[in-house]
Order: C-alpha cells, then sequence, then structure tokens
C-alpha cells in the first residue's frame, strides 16, 4: 500500500519541538519528505537529523518576509515540490489587561498572524502554479473560547481563524486547501510553562479529562495534509478533547 503521503514534500514551522516537531514526525511517517523550519536553527537541524534523510532542518523567523521568502524557495529546492505548508510556529506573553505591555501584544500577533499570512502568500505562489496544496493553520481553542490572560493570543488565534477561510475562498479554484486545527491543552514545553494549579485546573474543565499529546494534534495535520481531506477547504477542526465544544 502507498503511504499516505508518498511522494509530496512539506514544511513545519516551529517544528523543533513541541506540536511542530511531532507534525513533522508524522507527515515523514506517512511517506512526506519535510522541512523543519525554526527560528532556532540548531535545534531544527538536530531535529531533522534525529528523522533520517526525509528531513531537513533550517533556521526561519517566520515574522520576516526575507526569511519566509527563503524558507519556500529552499524548500523547493532541496526537494522539487511543496505540497504541504503547516503554519505552526508560535509564542505566548500572557498577562492581564492591567499588565500586558503593548510590546507582549505586538510581539505575539506578529508571529501568528504576521507569520501565517507571510507563509501563506510565499506557500501559495508555488502551489497555485501546481495546482495542488494544502495548508494547515494552528489556531487555538483560545482563538474561539478566549482565555483571560491571553487578550493577545486570543485575538491572534481567532485572526487565524478569519484568514483561513479568506485564503481557502482565494486559492479553492487554484486546487489548494486551507484548513485550520483549534488545539486544546496539549503537553508541551509552551504549556509546561503555565503553573501546576492552572494546568490542573485547565485539564478538570476537560470532557475527556486529559490534556492532549501532541501526535494527536500531528494525526489530524497527516490527515489535512492528504487526499483523505480532498473536499475539505476553510475548515477550522476542534482537536480539544471536548472542551469549548
Ligand atoms: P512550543 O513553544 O513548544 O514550540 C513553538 C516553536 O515555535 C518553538 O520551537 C519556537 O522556537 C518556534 N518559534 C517561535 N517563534 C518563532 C518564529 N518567529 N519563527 C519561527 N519559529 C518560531 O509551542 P507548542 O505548544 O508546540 O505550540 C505550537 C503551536 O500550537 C503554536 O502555534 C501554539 O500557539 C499552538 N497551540 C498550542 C497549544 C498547547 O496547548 N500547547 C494549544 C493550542 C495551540
Amino acid at each position: 500500500m502507498t503511504a499516505l503521503l508518498e511522494g509530496r514534500a512539506a514544511i513545519v514551522t516551529g517544528a523543533a519541538q513541541g506540536i511542530g516537531l511531532a507534525i513533522a514526525t508524522a507527515l515523514v511517517e506517512h511517506g512526506a519528505r519535510v522541512t523543519i523550519a525554526d527560528l532556532d536553527g540548531d535545534k531544527a537541524a538536530a531535529a531533522a537529523a534525529a528523522l533520517g534523510g526525509a528531513a531537513r532542518g533550517v533556521a526561519c523567523d517566520v515574522t520576516s518576509e526575507e526569511s519566509v521568502a527563503a524558507l519556500v524557495s529552499g524548500a523547493v529546492e532541496a526537494f522539487g515540490t511543496l505540497d504541504v505548508l503547516v503554519n505552526n510556529a508560535g509564542i505566548t506573553r500572557d498577562a492581564s489587561l492591567r499588565k500586558m505591555t503593548l510590546a507582549d501584544f505586538q510581539a505575539v500577533i506578529t508571529v501568528h498572524l504576521q507569520g501565517t499570512w507571510l507563509g501563506i502568500r510565499a506557500a501559495s505562489e508555488v502551489m497555485r502554479e501546481q495546482k495542488r496544496g494544502s495548508i494547515i493553520n494552528i489556531s487555538s481553542m483560545s482563538g474561539k473560547v478566549g482565555n483571560p490572560g491571553q487578550t493577545n493570543y486570543s485575538a491572534a488565534k481567532a485572526g487565524i481563524v478569519g484568514m483561513t477561510k479568506a485564503a481557502a475562498k482565494e486559492l479553492a479554484h487554484h486546487g489548494v486547501r486551507v484548513n485550520a486545527i483549534q488545539p486544546g491543552l496539549i503537553r508541551t514545553p509552551m504549556t509546561e510553562a503555565m503553573s501546576p494549579e492552572a494546568y490542573a485546573a485547565t485539564e478538570a474543565t476537560i470532557p475527556m479529562r486529559r490534556a492532549g499529546e501532541p501526535d494527536e494534534i500531528a494525526g489530524v495535520v497527516a490527515f489535512l495534509a492528504s487526499d483523505l481531506a480532498s473536499y475539505m477547504t476553510g475548515a477550522v477542526l476542534e482537536v480539544s478533547g471536548g472542551r469549548g465544544m
């Protein structure tokens, strides 16, 4: 049986650790060649080396137009095609409205919204010509329900939903699909930074009564990346153990 993503080439941003690394791993396991892009280029290279010959690791800052352009052209040069882009890179700068600085607000908006937009624009240039492509944007349940202390992050993640739908409508007739995933609480270095009390309180609100694992997001990404999802575009999939439904 042919692997789900045989012959496909993918880019995953923010993939040196956490959910992005799990996504890159799943895409390789399903037969794709993957460019692991991260602000931390050494960590990206180490992650790629651990995945073997099907992966390459590069430094990239998703907020930089030049860096994202170089990421896409380098990936196409290395693998000859670009079929899948996963906009996963992200940061949090949580604080109450009383304490959040303008810099905290702008940093989060810039990484998530500008970063995702730059990725969609650069990748869709290539995919439109090929008449084939799947772009998957990592939003968050925080963008659906809003979390206190995350006015910046919730706004950015809700913005990714609007961007996903607008891009999906623009690109559908070119054979390029654009979808989003809204993970709930997932066990990664990002959420390990939460206080144990906040983590436990969030976990208690999940109908499945546990946090998710990064590979439980990765499986949904592999599905959206593949032809199994060939009639899906502009969709927003909640992967949250039932939280926020
Ligand atoms: P993480 O902090 O473990 O990993 C994020 C990665 O992104 C890091 O390797 C970091 O170096 C990279 N990165 C940050 N800024 C970057 C930039 N400007 N350019 C390139 N790379 C950059 O986080 P994670 O938990 O794995 O989260 C991955 C994605 O999933 C993020 O978009 C996050 O908002 C989203 N998400 C996470 C959760 C969760 O519970 N962990 C829930 C919902 C959504």
